[in-house]
């Protein structure tokens, strides 16, 4: 009853535009946020502050010292769960002669593959997360006195075995889960992991050689999180990881903004009024690129422009949005099926919290084919070697797509961007990848030289 309800009224309001007409037929689209504000009119409304980010990262920094007693491949930065970013030229050439056009600018790829422990930008938000919560338990039990303490005591058996005694569960498409699950099992706690019907059989087996309970659901993202918090609510010992409202994973994301900022400072790239950064983020529920596009906007504000990228046939933020219903509508409410290659975005339904907080921030969103997705990603090996999960393509085509695209023209425009253009960054999020087997990425590889 519901469904049909919401389908009739959105019918109602949006069947007769060509921008909606397009998204129901699951076709590429280039979508301009007519609610972004300036950055000072939009901070000032904002629930979420600097403060709140400064709070995270200084967390991240009193963990430091477990995390890279407890995850070697932390020891080179350390402790500091952070990726590199690396420039792309002969991937940009390819994206120009594909579309017989130029990029202005030059392209970076922000390496989320590479992150430590976890090898996708879920260990930025859901590792912060899963310490935020121990720090808390620690401290309730008095088993930590004070956060001035060395926090490699959480690597000691009494911390573990406390730990022990309680749980953590989380419902995930898979990535959110290998994160939650890691850094949860290595800690002590016992960790509950509901899979949706998207998740890749490797990331199961990963998971159940940590000790993690995997639960396998027929049903989609939006289910196994819902079946997920109904379970942990009923365990007082439970902690339920929250993909659709935390507010901890979404910190954990916003700590990027600074870190970014540095790595640009080193590599003397400039951004400024006269040279504009432009951020390109896969999006699933919105908790990665919102909690990144949130921390970018706190260091650059107007300077940095953010867009959202989705399947053509998951586009769950960009319906959210621009029915104004957030969270109360679903892609299959508006006949899609919400299927694609990029499991990690194979969200029918966005998180209303993320869509809220972010609505007057972000500039826009674009939609991308799987089939360009595959042969995005055989490109990317062939240009630049490097191998990244499907969902992680999702941001590689957003300059040629802005510069494109007609919208994108217009947003150069109003925004006086235009003739600043050679002087433009932008950076390609690339959230996974090093975690997939060869066998798997074989196989994408394979399609993308078919769908050539
Ligand atoms: C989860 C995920 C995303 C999107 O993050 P959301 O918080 O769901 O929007 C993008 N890429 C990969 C590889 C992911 O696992």
């Amino acid at each position: 009853m519901r469904t049909s309800l919401v389908m009739e009224e959105t019918n109602m309001n949006l069947e007769g535009t060509p921008l909606f007409k397009d998204i129901k037929a699951a076709k590429e689209v280039f979508w301009i946020n007519p609610n972004k504000e300036v950055f000072e009119k939009a901070a000032e409304k904002s629930s979420i502050s600097k403060m709140d980010i400064a709070d995270a990262d200084a967390r991240l920094t009193r963990f430091a010292s477990y995390l890279k007693i407890v995850f070697p491949d932390t020891a080179p930065t350390d402790g500091i769960i952070e990726s590199p970013i690396t420039e792309i030229p002969h991937m940009k050439a390819y994206l120009e002669e594909e579309c017989k056009g130029t990029i202005e600018g030059k392209v970076w790829l922000k390496r989320d593959d590479l992150l430590p422990i976890a090898g996708t930008v879920k260990a930025r938000g859901a590792i912060y997360e899963v310490l935020k919560h121990a720090e808390d338990l620690a401290l309730e039990q008095g088993l930590l006195t004070s956060i001035e303490e060395d926090y490699a005591v959480f690597a000691s058996d009494k911390f573990k075995t406390f730990f022990s005694n309680y749980k953590i569960t989380v419902g995930t498409t898979g990535n959110l889960g290998i994160s939650v699950g890691t850094v949860g099992a290595k800690l002590g706690f016992e960790v509950i992991v509901h899979m949706s019907v998207e998740a890749k059989q490797w990331k199961k087996n990963f998971l159940r050689s940590r000790g993690v309970v995997v639960i396998e659901h027929e049903s989609d993202f939006t289910k196994a999180v819902t079946e997920g918090r109904q379970q942990s609510d009923l365990d007082p010992t439970s902690y339920f990881v929250d993909d659709e409202h935390s507010r901890e994973l979404f910190l954990g994301y916003t700590v990027a903004g600074s870190r970014l900022k540095k790595q640009l400072s080193e590599k003397n790239i400039l951004v400024d009024a006269d040279h504009p950064l432009f951020v390109y983020l896969p999006c699933g529920i919105g908790g990665s690129p919102g909690g990144v596009t949130f921390g970018l906007k706190q260091i650059y504000g107007d300077n940095v422009h953010c867009f959202f990228a989705e399947p053509t046939h998951v586009p769950s933020m960009l319906v959210g949005l621009i029915t104004g219903k957030y969270n109360e509508i679903s892609v299959k409410d508006i006949g899609l099926d919400g299927l694609t290659v990029a499991d990690g975005l194979a969200v029918p339904r966005t998180s209303g919290f993320v869509a809220k907080v972010l609505e007057n921030f972000f500039s826009g969103s674009y939609t991308i084919d799987d089939n360009e997705t595959y042969k995005l990603l055989t490109a990317l090996i062939d240009q630049e070697e490097i191998y990244l999960e499907p969902a992680a393509i999702a941001g590689l085509p957003g300059s040629i797509r802005l510069l494109q695209s007609q919208a994108g023209q217009e947003y150069l425009k109003v925004n006086n961007l235009v003739d600043k253009m050679t002087n433009a960054t932008h950076i390609s999020w690339a959230t996974g990848g090093s975690m997939v087997p060869k066998e798997d990425m074989d196989i994408f590889y394979k399609k993308g030289k078919k769908a050539e």
